[in-house]
This record gives structure tokens, sequence and C-alpha cells, in this order.
């Protein structure tokens, strides 16, 4: 639901007090790092947040969420984004959302009850297994090798998976495996024989909560009740997932990437250089007035998508062209308000230069640029589509 104005400008109000005055100043640069930290402190801070009224966007009262419009969201979420332990605390991190999403779509009542239910209570964590060093799948689903055989009693997995995030502090896996029918996904508890996490693969992100898990299925055997959705329908299960996790990505990455290039404002009309102040020359303008143009840009096109998704349009089109947009958008953004900061942008004295790293992976995952741009001009020629 769309809520009245005067709501959701109170609820916009009483989220960004509690990001500036509660959330960032957590934000401990020198342990971002440190899991403990991280998930200690995002849980005190999601208890605060719920105490005071600010939970799950996308959920149900119901469920103990605000029901939000995906139109609503973008302003919720750009403001969790602004910092690194926002979205934790507002409950609106990937990969909980668009695992949420994808099980309530899908789930049986008894895989709600097992499975959806305690996720969205926040009493267990997700993580979803898709990618495989090569040569399995990465950009191309066809490359999928990870197999899942049926027995008498259920499925046997066998696989070989890495960047599953959250995987090492899940309790389940939404594993994507190639039945004799397809790609098809399976609920896998994390503690199932032969489910295995070799390790998280160490990344450039700082603040990352849950790693990036290396994972082998060795024999893991799974009820027949384990099969998530239709057999065969895999990848077209995917899809619910993965529009709507990039549209969030993107809202909170531009929430992020305005509190960057605020922080670069700041410094360039503190700082003198050759007798003017940085904020007077024209360059370090140029930089500025180029970021607010790409992240008024940046909006408005996630805006736009995320009313044609509370219209109940499909938005693969869309949301792949935002997606890349926004993807390198705020790229340019952390880049530009680095770039003004000089030495102290690239310090971890502030947190621009995390905010840099954080953004650089986004034009890989959630389909890479260059897929993208591939997959739209293929619908324009096909469809013969106007700009
Ligand atoms: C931070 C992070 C989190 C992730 N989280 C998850 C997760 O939770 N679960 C999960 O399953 N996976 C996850 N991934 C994996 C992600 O989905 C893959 O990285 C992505 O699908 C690309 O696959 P790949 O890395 O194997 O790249 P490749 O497929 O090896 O592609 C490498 C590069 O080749 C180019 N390329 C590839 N195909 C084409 C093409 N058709 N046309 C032109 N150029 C092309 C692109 O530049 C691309 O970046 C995550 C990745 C990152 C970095």
């Amino acid at each position: 639901m769309n809520l009245h104005k005067a709501s959701l400008d109170d609820l916009l109000a009483r989220a960004r007090e509690f990001i500036d005055q509660e959330v960032i100043p957590r934000e401990d640069l020198s342990r971002a790092r440190d899991r403990d930290y991280l998930l200690t402190t995002t849980a005190q801070l999601r208890e605060l947040a719920i105490s005071r009224g600010l939970t799950s966007p996308r959920e149900s009262p119901a469920n103990g969420g605000l029901g939000l419009s995906w139109e609503d969201c973008c302003a919720y979420l750009e403001i969790a984004g602004r910092s690194f332990l926002g979205p934790g605390a507002l409950q609106c991190a990937a990969p909980a959302q668009p695992d949420i999403a994808l099980l309530d779509a899908l789930v049986t009542p008894e895989q709600r009850q097992q499975f959806l239910l305690p996720l969205m209570r926040a009493e267990q964590r997700s993580c979803f297994a898709m990618t495989e060093p090569a040569p399995g799948v990465g950009s191309d689903p066809r490359m999928l090798r990870t197999s899942a055989t049926r027995t008498a009693s259920g499925w046997v997995l066998e696989g070989h998976k890495w960047f599953a995030s959250l995987a090492s502090s899940a309790d389940f896996a939404i594993v994507v495996a190639r039945t004799e029918s397809g790609p098809s996904l399976f609920l896998v508890e994390t503690t199932r024989p032969g489910f295995r996490i070799v390790r998280d693969v160490p990344t450039i992100e700082p603040f990352n909560l849950g790693g990036h898990g290396e994972i082998r299925l060795e024999r893991c055997e799974v009820p027949a009740e384990a099969l998530l959705g239709q057999e065969g329908q895999g990848l077209a299960h995917c899809q619910l997932r993965l529009e709507g996790a990039r549209l969030f990505h993107c809202m909170r990455f531009i929430g992020m990437a305005s509190r960057a290039i605020g922080m670069a404002q700041t410094y360039a009309l503190g700082r003198e250089s050759n007798g003017a102040r940085l904020a007077e020359h024209q360059m370090v303008q140029a930089m500025v007035a180029d970021a607010h143009i790409d992240l008024h840009a940046a909006r408005l096109m996630t805006i736009d998508t995320a009313r044609r998704l509370d219209a109940g349009e499909s938005i693969r089109h869309h949301s792949a062209m935002v997606k890349v947009f926004v993807s390198e958008a705020v790229n340019r953004v952390a880049d530009s308000a680095v770039q003004i900061t000089g030495a102290l942008g690239i310090s971890e004295d502030w947190p621009l230069s995390m905010i840099q790293r954080t953004f650089r992976p986004f034009r890989i995952y959630d389909g890479a640029s260059e897929v993208h741009r591939a997959a739209i001009a293929k619908r324009v020629f096909h469809q013969g589509l106007e700009a």
C-alpha cells in the first residue's frame, strides 16, 4: 500500500533521525572486518529500531513489517543505505529481503512454517547458492553443474558453489541444482551432512556482515519436501528474487552515495588550495554537479521502476536498465567523493574509500553491466523497442 503522505513523511523523518543519531555513530571503521562486532551491533540496533516502529519495509504489518509499496520503499531504503549498518538494522539487507520475496511466492504451508516465518522474524538466516567457480554457472545460467538426483526418499545434491552471501552464518540455503527436468530450487539446512562451508571468500568489501561462502555439496541428502516451487522452473523462479533485489540495492546505494558526496562537499567547503576553497575551484564544482545529476537520474529511474512493480508490470527491461545505470552512477559518485577529499578519502579514517569498495562489486553481481546491456539490446532489436 502507499502510505498517506503525512504518515510516510513521519516514518521517513524517524528513520533518518535513527540512522543519523543511532546507527552512523556506531560505525566503528577500525572494526569493519570484525564479524562479531558487526553481527552484535546490528542485532542491538535492530532491537532498537523495532522498538521505534522501524522494521522490515516490505513485510506485511501482520508479519511485523511496515507493508510499504515498492515506491515508498525507495525513500526508506535510501535512508537505511546511508549507513553500512543501516540495512541490517532496518531489516532490508540482502539476501534476506529477496529470499523472503522468493519464498513467499513459492513455499508450501509446511515450508512456510519451517523456513519462511523464522526468516521473516529474523530468527533464522538464509543464503542463496547459485554461482559456481569456473567452469560452473556464473553469468550464463546454462552452465549450472550442481546436480540433484532423485532417490526413493528425496534428492541427493552434489556440487560446488561459491559467493553465497551470508552462507557461513545461514541456517538454510536456497540451492540451485539441475534435475532431469532442468534447474530447480532446494531448501537445504546448513547443518545437513554433506553441506560443507569451505571458507568465506575474502573480498574488497568492508562491513560485510555475512561474508561470501564457498560451499561443497557432497552426497547431501534432502527429503522430497526440500524442493521449492516447481521442478525444472528454477531459473524462472529466480527472476522473482532478482528483480526486487536489484531495485533494493539501487535504493540503498543511492543513499550511501548521497552521504559520500555530502561528506566531500563538507570537505570542499573547509579545505583551501591556491588561495581559494576547493568548493570555489571549477573542476571540483563539476565533480559535485555531476554527482548530483547522477543521483537525481538514479533516483528517478529507481522510483519509476518501483512504480511499475507496484502496478504489477513486468520490470525485466526496466530493472536491467536501472541496475546498469545506478551501479555505474554510484561508482562514479564515490570515485568523485574520494577524489575531492584527497588522501583523507583514500584513508580508512573516513568511510569514503570503504563506500567506494562497497559499490565496486555491484557492477558484477545481480547481473554484470555487460550482460544486462547485451540483454537490453537484444530486446530492443527483437521487439523493435523505441527509446
Ligand atoms: C559481492 C558479491 C556477492 C554475491 N552474492 C551472491 C549470492 O549470494 N549468491 C550467488 O549465487 N551468487 C552471488 N554472487 C555471484 C554473482 O552472481 C556472480 O559474480 C555473477 O553472476 C557473475 O558471474 P561470475 O562472477 O562467474 O563472472 P563471469 O560469468 O565469469 O563473468 C566475468 C565477466 O565477464 C563479462 N561477461 C560475462 N558474460 C558476458 C556476456 N554474455 N557478454 C559480455 N560480457 C560478459 C562481464 O564483464 C563479467 O563481469 C555474488 C558476487 C559478488 C561479487
